[in-house]
Order: structure tokens, then C-alpha cells, then sequence
């Protein structure tokens, strides 16, 4: 338990318990809770807005030079860093990802912090040359308060992910994290606070999205929303943001295809497409969970690769050997097994996997087999639908023609995978699918430096990059007469 205590949480600078329904936290390896906290009421919401409306404008944090701001952002990255091992640890309580995974988030989320800082000095404004009697000059403005919504799959890096843009513009900051991870965002705060952030500017609301998230998104004083979450709720929120005509970045879901040529490498593809699915569990937008493979080395591919999943290590998330912990909940584990049983229905063969593991160490935590289901095609719909777990549907393809229009055919376009020694053939491919992210010869890298994104049901707007700032910026354009 990392705590016995309620706890508090960030209401515009004051830490106090919320207003709203008590949560717990629960570790997903055995089902125990970690932590308690009183959720924001929707009083809460109301306050905390209002409050970081009037510190946005009163607190001078927009007005501070692009290096102190920066300064700032650095030292936040720094406390990141002094106290990774402890963040990490609590991560891997707050979500169960093996520990070696929740110290790459973390220190992800110090570099996005410090790519952010850096970044905002490097910003020019644009003047134009002289137009005979006036000048142009496009300027950018931070936007005031901005709303920040998260899952719960990649907490801290998720939330660094917007807070260190957003707070790089001189915004103030409302973050709602899942209801079942609050507790990074919390840290998060705590971390802005202590390294100068103004009270204010920042404040976390944790509690149901579809109250708390919902309030949040249609207040008024609320300048812009970027979520990441399901289509769904994405889909509800771009309403919210039509009817107020609220600029708005939205990071979805995904079905991301993986496609083996004949002439892989094949002990680099079976690595890196176990990796794609299986590592987070599965529970990952960017999971590339339809494989295609060239029907020529297709059974040898599968052999090799069902091997790979049944060696994966699956366990104890607090363990250095572990690769693949528990899931989210246990209600998340029974929509991965009625997906597995939708598959097998509708004549899908289990190749590995299907089943959760028993014996010491399972039993109480919400751990599944790394599974692997062949004998369906694209259309059945476990290969269309997020399962957002690890499950990988496995499919031949015939001739690069098939396989583009497979891997194209699905309403998600965020993420894919293209395993080639031929370089022309990569390029090619890579061209032609529909994606917002492609990885050759790879695949779930990440640099902040590299715009993320996805089209059609995968989202839209993209974070990163040193252009992401400008999404929390509205732009002017002023002319001087002469
Ligand atoms: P979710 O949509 O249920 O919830 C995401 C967040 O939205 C949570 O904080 C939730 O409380 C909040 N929310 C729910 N209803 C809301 C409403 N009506 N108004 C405002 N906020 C609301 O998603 P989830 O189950 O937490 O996360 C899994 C999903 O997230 C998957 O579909 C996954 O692909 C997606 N995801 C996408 C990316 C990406 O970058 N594209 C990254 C991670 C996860």
C-alpha cells in the first residue's frame, strides 16, 4: 500500500481531498489496493477552473521570458530524474506494467519535459518582408486554460506528453486522468509545483470521465481539449469542442498492421513483432495486433513466432525478468476473453495463448496468455476491432496489392509495421499504407522530437515534435502601417 491515508488532490494549488466518490487504486497483480482518493466533485471542477483562469492571467506565468519558462520546464525534468526509481515503482503499482517498462516511461517523461524547454527557445516569430507601407508580423498567444485528458495505459508519459507543451505556451493546465490511474498525474503536479510552476497553473481532477472529464471539457473558461482515449469518447468530445468551436487534439484508438515480406530478417521480424503486440501487455494504441506475413514463410514465421509468445516471461510486474505483467482490471480481462471467444465463433484457431495462466503467482492478479489466433480474415471482426490487449490475429497475404488494401482496410490508421530487407519494396510500402506513424525494420520506437498522430478513427492533430506548442497557441497575424 503506498498509502493507508485518503489522498489529496491538485485543485488549482491546493492539495486537498476532492468532493467526490472515494476511489481506490488497485494493484493489477494480485488485486489489492495501493491507494485511496477522494475524486473532484464536480464543485471541484467548477473551482479549479475558475482558479486557474485567474492565475493564468494574474500569475504572470504566460509573461515570463521563453528562457525562465524553460528554466522551469528543465528543472521538472530534473526532479523527474531524481526521483525516477520512486515514480517507477508507484507507476508499476498504479498499472502493473513491469517495472522495466515503467522506467522507460518515466524517463520519457523527463525527456519530454526537456525537449519541451528546449524547444520553447528555440520558437522564432515569422515577420514578413516589408509590403511597401506596412509590415507583417505573425505572432503566437498562449490560449489561457487547456484541459489535458488521459488513459491508463502509459500514465506519466501520457500526461507529460501534453502538460510540458501546454505548460511550455504559458498556459494553465486542467489534467483528468483514468479513473483507475490517478496517481501519476498527481506526482506530476506535485513535481511542477516544487520546481516553480506557479499555484494554479496547474491542477489535477481525477474521477469519472463522463462526469468530471465531461464537465471539464465544456466549461466555458476551457480554451482547448487534448484527449487520448478511445474513439468513442473521442468522438463525444469532438462534439463538445464543435458546438464551442474549441481547437482540440484527439490521439485514438488503433489496429495497427504489421506486414512480414519474404525477404525479412526473420529472427529480427519474430522479435520485433512479438515486442509490437505483446510488450504493455497489449494495452497499447500503437499495438501492431493484425499480422500479415507473405504466405511463403508464413508457417515457418508462425512457428517461430508462437514460440517466442509461449517463451514470453509473464508475471510479476516488481520482477527485472518479467516482459509481460497482468492487465489493467479484471472487467478489461473479460472483454479480452469474450474477444478470444468471438474469434474462435466465428472459426479463428487458437495458435498459443487463449487462456489465462494459473499457479503461484496468478491467481489473484489479472494476468492472460500472449495469444496468438489464425484462420480468420481481415473482415472478422476480432481483426477490426480494438481488443486492446495481447492478442494477435494472424493472416497470409499473396501479393503486396492484397496486403495494402488489408492493412488500409480498417477504420483506424494509426500506426504500422513493414518488415523488408528490400529497401525499395520498404519504401514502397510504407508510402502506401494509411498511417500516421510508419516503422521499418522496427517497430514502438519513440522520439519526442517526431510528430505522433493518427488518421481517420485514430485521431486528429498531432503531439510532439517542436511544432507541438504551437497546438496550444492560438496564432496572430499584426500589420504595422509605416
Ligand atoms: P477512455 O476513452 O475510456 O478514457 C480516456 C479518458 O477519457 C479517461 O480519463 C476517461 O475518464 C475520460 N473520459 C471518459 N468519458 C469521458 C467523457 N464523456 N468526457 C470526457 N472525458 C471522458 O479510454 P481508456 O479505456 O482509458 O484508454 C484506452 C483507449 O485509449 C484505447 O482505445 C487506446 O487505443 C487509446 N489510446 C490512444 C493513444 C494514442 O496516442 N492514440 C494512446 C493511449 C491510449
Amino acid at each position: 500500500m503506498i498509502s493507508s491515508e485518503l489522498l489529496p488532490i491538485c485543485i488549482a494549488g491546493e492539495w486537498r481531498l476532492g468532493g467526490g466518490d472515494v476511489y481506490e487504486s488497485l494493484y493489477p497483480a494480485t488485486g489489492e489496493p495501493i491507494a485511496r482518493l477522494k475524486a473532484a466533485s464536480l464543485a471541484d471542477v467548477e473551482e479549479a477552473i475558475t482558479r486557474a483562469d485567474h492565475a493564468f492571467r494574474t500569475s504572470g506565468w504566460a509573461q515570463r521570458l521563453p528562457h525562465e519558462r524553460a528554466a522551469v520546464l528543465h528543472r521538472v525534468a530534473q526532479l523527474i530524474r531524481e526521483e525516477s526509481e520512486s515514480l517507477a515503482q508507484k507507476q508499476r503499482l498504479d498499472n502493473g506494467k513491469p517495472i522495466t517498462e515503467t522506467r522507460n516511461l518515466v524517463a520519457s517523461a523527463a525527456g519530454t519535459f526537456q525537449f519541451f524547454a528546449a524547444a520553447l527557445e528555440t520558437l522564432e516569430e515569422t515577420i514578413t518582408p516589408s509590403r511597401g507601407a506596412f509590415v507583417t508580423m505573425s505572432v503566437h498567444e498562449p490560449m489561457g486554460v487547456v484541459a489535458a485528458i488521459t488513459p491508463w495505459n502509459s500514465p506519466i508519459a501520457s500526461e507529460a506528453q501534453k502538460l510540458a507543451p501546454a505548460l511550455a505556451a504559458g498556459n494553465a493546465v486542467v489534467v483528468k486522468p483514468a479513473e483507475v490511474t490517478p496517481l501519476m498525474a498527481l506526482e506530476l503536479a506535485r513535481i511542477c509545483e516544487q520546481a516553480g510552476v506557479p499555484k494554479g497553473i496547474v491542477s489535477v481532477l481525477p474521477g469519472k470521465g463522463s462526469v468530471i472529464g465531461d464537465a471539464i471539457t465544456k466549461h466555458p473558461l476551457v480554451k482547448r481539449v487534448s484527449f487520448t482515449g478511445g474513439t468513442t469518447t473521442g468522438k463525444h468530445i469532438a462534439h463538445i469542442a464543435a458546438d464551442k468551436m474549441m481547437p482540440m487534439s484527439l490521439e485514438l484508438g488503433g489496429k495497427s498492421p504489421t506486414m512480414v515480406l519474404d525477404d525479412a530478417d526473420l529472427d529480427h521480424a519474430v522479435n520485433g513483432v512479438l515486442y509490437g503486440i505483446f510488450s504493455s501487455s497489449g494495452e497499447s494504441c500503437i499495438a501492431g495486433s493484425r499480422l500479415f506475413v507473405a504466405r511463403g514463410i508464413y508457417d515457418e514465421f508462425l512457428t517461430r513466432l508462437a514460440e517466442g509468445a509461449n517463451a514470453l516471461r509473464v508475471g510479476d510486474p516488481a520482477s527485472e525478468r518479467t516482459q509481460m505483467g497482468p492487465l489493467i482490471t479484471a472487467k478489461h480481462r473479460e472483454g479480452i476473453e469474450r474477444y478470444v471467444d468471438l474469434g474462435v465463433s466465428e472459426g479463428g484457431r487458437i495458435r498459443t495463448g487463449g487462456v489465462r495462466p494459473h499457479g503461484d503467482g496468478y491467481d489473484r492478479g489479472y494476468f492472460y496468455k500472449p495469444t496468438i489466433i489464425e484462420g480468420l480474415g481481415n473482415s472478422a471482426r476480432i481483426s477490426q476491432e480494438e481488443i486492446f490487449g495481447p492478442v494477435l490475429v494472424a493472416m497470409p497475404f499473396d501479393s503486396e496489392e492484397e496486403l495494402i488494401a488489408q492493412a488500409n482496410d480498417s477504420v483506424y490508421a494509426l500506426a504500422a509495421g513493414v518488415w523488408s530487407r528490400d529497401f525499395k519494396r520498404a519504401w514502397k510500402l510504407g508510402r502506401a499504407v494509411q498511417a500516421g506513424t510508419v516503422w521499418v525494420n522496427t517497430y514502438k520506437q519513440f522520439s519526442v522530437s517526431t510528430p505522433f498522430g493518427g488518421w481517420r478513427d485514430s485521431g486528429l492533430g498531432r503531439e510532439k515534435g517542436r511544432e507541438g506548442i504551437f497546438q496550444y497557441m492560438e496564432q496572430k497575424s499584426m500589420y504595422w502601417g509605416t
